[in-house]
């Protein structure tokens, strides 16, 4: 998927199809991987538009949005971080598979037959199955896919919600069948495994009848996402010990570094080895799994961390996510023209954003320093032609809009230097 020349075009049509995983093998089987299109970019337009629909069924049925903006914000923060290093290398998904293919495949399946296809529409999920579930039991690869559960709403922006680390795991459960099927047909069907797995973050749809047996369903994923029942109360959506932060780096990564102090307060060589390979909630003594009676009772009154920012500093947020985005989008179009020093000052850029987001959502007292400092990459950038401007007739009212900003976070930090915590 190197060379943009090559890829097939998406069809309107296959666009809003790919979603469901609704395609036939005749129209997406590629000979070389270079063909394969990049089906999660070109669903993204029919995916906000799902995201739409589902704020609008939401507001008819219950008079409400589908959830905070607070936490759809880190969801798709967390989605935003864990594409950037796609910007630099390509997924270890991929790497690993096409090494393995070219080194060691024991016989090559026709990659334009149907037969192949089928078989590796069910061999993907099928990793996919010991994947998901071993990220459940296996703590270190639980540091990665916790992040996908942190959500406290459920709704299609929690889908976003993806992990920077699982892509280091999951690898190896898609291997095996790198001994037989073309690097071309996985790649189709690891995205679309991938996109079939974001409608279904939604409350707005309630039961599907028959096709509850044999689909993953919104009803199915509810639960796993919550109180591990049939799904007869509502569900309690979110981890078992909250986080309570919308602070993208500690999403991604609180868990590693929880097992990384609980590795070394732990004694003993197989301990240790137990606290990364056995489940997460495993101690010294405990079976593999921990103990049931361990886990916190959900009593349904539980109430969901929500940011304490006013609603004009919400607003301020999202209007700092949305430029940002802008540029995010701008840089993946780009990414091929840009210089080595560019596209780092731009990442670093997007992962300041999130981050200062995050601290303005939690009320950090760091927030308006670190608001203080971005503002000013942001004008550096802009100047130094790091950053294009997005509207070039406007390009002088965006460097006083930031030059205002940044006066405005200035002041707030020398407050809080010399009076203490925010205010
Ligand atoms: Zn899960
Ligand atoms: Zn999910």
């Amino acid at each position: 998927m190197k060379n943009p020349e090559a890829q097939q075009e998406v069809s309107v049509s296959q666009g809003f199809r790919v979603m469901f995983y609704m395609m036939k093998p005749s129209e997406t089987s590629f000979q070389t991987l270079e063909e394969v299109p990049d089906y999660v970019k070109k669903a993204t337009p029919f995916f906000i538009s799902l995201m739409l629909l589902e704020l609008v069924v939401s507001w008819i049925r219950k008079g409400k949005p589908p959830g905070r903006l607070d936490d759809a914000l880190t969801s798709v923060s967390a989605g935003v971080l864990s594409r950037l290093p796609g910007l630099f290398f390509r997924s270890v998904e991929l790497t690993s598979y096409i090494y393995i293919w070219e080194n060691y495949r024991l016989f090559n399946l026709p990659w334009d037959s149907p037969w192949t296809w089928y078989l590796t529409f069910l061999g993907v999920d099928f990793g996919y199955y010991w994947f998901h579930r071993m990220a459940h039991e296996v703590n270190i690869m639980w540091a990665g896919h916790q992040t996908h559960h942190s959500s406290e709403d459920y709704n299609l922006s929690t889908a976003l919600r993806q992990s920077v680390l699982q892509n280091y795991t999951s690898w190896i459960f898609y291997s095996p069948l790198a001994l037989f099927i073309p690097p071309s047909v996985y790649a189709v069907h690891l995205q679309f495994n991938l996109l079939y797995q974001l409608w279904i973050h939604t409350e707005v749809i309630n039961y599907l009848g028959p096709l509850e047996l044999i689909l993953n369903t919104p009803s199915h994923h509810r639960v796993h996402h919550g109180t591990f029942e049939a799904e007869n109360e509502k569900v309690v959506y979110g981890l078992t010990h909250p986080i309570n932060t919308f602070e993208p780096i500690k999403v991604q990564f609180h868990h590693l570094f929880y097992i990384w102090t609980t590795f070394w307060a732990t004694p003993g060589f197989f301990n240790k080895f137990s606290v990364i390979f056995k489940g997460p909630g495993w101690g010294p003594g405990k079976p593999r799994l921990g103990l049931s009676e361990e886990i916190p009772e959900v009593t349904g009154k539980e109430v969901p961390f929500s940011s304490p920012a006013s609603q004009l500093l919400k607003i301020y947020t999202v209007v700092q996510f949305a430029l940002m985005l802008a540029f995010y989008e701008e840089t993946f179009a780009d990414a091929a023209a840009l210089s080595p020093v560019t596209l780092l000052l731009r990442v670093w850029f997007i992962i300041m954003t999130l981050t200062s987001i995050g601290f303005l959502l939690d009320q950090r007292p760091q927030a308006a320093i670190m608001e203080t400092l971005r503002c000013l990459l942001f004008l550096i950038l802009y100047r130094f032609g790091h950053l294009k401007p997005l509207v070039p007739s406007l390009s002088s009212a965006f460097e006083i809009v930031f030059s205002i900003c940044i006066a405005f976070w200035g002041v707030r930090s020398m407050k809080q230097l010399t009076s203490g915590p925010w205010k």
